[in-house]
């Protein structure tokens, strides 16, 4: 099943996929264990910075080894390419999911550029799931000091989230409808109703994407899916379960070898993956 067929059978059954960051092999393993002991779908994402750090095409060989371990889909996709040409580079090494980010564009270059995007990467195999962005999603993936303002100008609107998919021709939509990238300082409070409405505003074909899966409660990602979310986006939460095993375990020992010392890592990041694999209602599916 590719991943368009996945999304289309989240979106009718009403669970979601999840997308998980990595920069390193390690947390790839966590991901992939993880969804194959739930009998689940991996998808791994990487942003720009992440991509520089491990490298696009050694991403791709990632992905194509832990399918052949693991049997299960494992999709790649590029988080938040800022540029055509960054999402280029990942359409060229080989990914299977590119999200092209140009929501902070004015109107006119957002769908430009991802209409450009989304005919390189058909020309060069129509199986590759592109997704746009419309709105603007504020923060980054960590845990916020201060309190971020949301305002409903930021937020998506139904119609133009229609013509901007009529007029890029995208697979899937990421969309601002209070969420707010990393764990903020209050609890960001989802507009459920939007997601409804954009939901009914949008081809059927068309998967809807919430970014800044972290820090919201779990009633309201519930809720969210059962309004046509298909895919959550997972960063902080397992940034802030790795970087703490990790610290915890270099305080607490001596030990010098890698793969002794981040064991522990690896552990508390498939933690968190499992659980909110289930919490997506992402498992059994095989
Ligand atoms: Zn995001």
């Amino acid at each position: 099943m590719n991943l368009t067929e996945i999304l289309k059978r989240a979106q009718n059954e009403k669970w979601s996929t999840g997308h998980f960051n990595f920069s390193e092999s390690d947390q790839v393993r966590a991901v992939c264990e993880a969804a194959a002991e739930l009998r689940s779908v991996a998808i791994l994402g990487t942003s720009e910075g992440e991509a520089g750090h491990i490298g696009y095409l050694e991403a791709v060989a990632l992905r194509d080894a832990f399918r052949k371990e693991f049997g299960i889909p494992i999709f790649l996709n590029s988080d938040h390419h800022k540029s055509v040409d960054s999402a280029k580079k990942a359409v060229d090494a080989g990914y299977d999911s590119i999200h092209i980010d140009l929501s902070a564009e004015p109107y006119d270059q957002n769908i430009a550029g991802t209409k450009a995007i989304v005919e390189y990467a058909h020309s060069k195999l129509s199986e590759v799931n592109v997704e746009g962005e419309l709105g603007y999603l504020r923060g980054e993936s960590k845990i916020q000091n201060e309190k971020i303002e949301v305002s409903e100008a930021d937020y998506t609107d139904p119609n133009k989230a229609a013509e901007f998919i009529a007029a890029t021709g995208i697979n899937r939509l990421a969309i601002a409808v209070g969420n707010i990238h990393g764990i903020s300082k209050d609890e960001p409070n989802l507009d459920i109703d939007r997601i409804i409405k954009i939901r009914a505003a949008v081809p059927t074909e068309v998967a809807l994407v919430l970014h800044a899966g972290s820090g919201i409660p779990d009633m309201q990602i519930k809720a969210a899916i059962t309004a046509g979310i298909a895919n959550v986006h997972i960063n902080t939460d397992i940034r802030v379960a790795y970087a703490k095993a990790l610290r915890d375990e270099l305080q607490k020992s001596d030990e010098t070898t890698p793969y002794k010392f981040d064991s522990p890592a690896r552990e508390a990041l498939k933690e968190v993956i499992k659980q909110k694999l289930t919490l997506f209602g992402a498992v059994n599916l095989f």
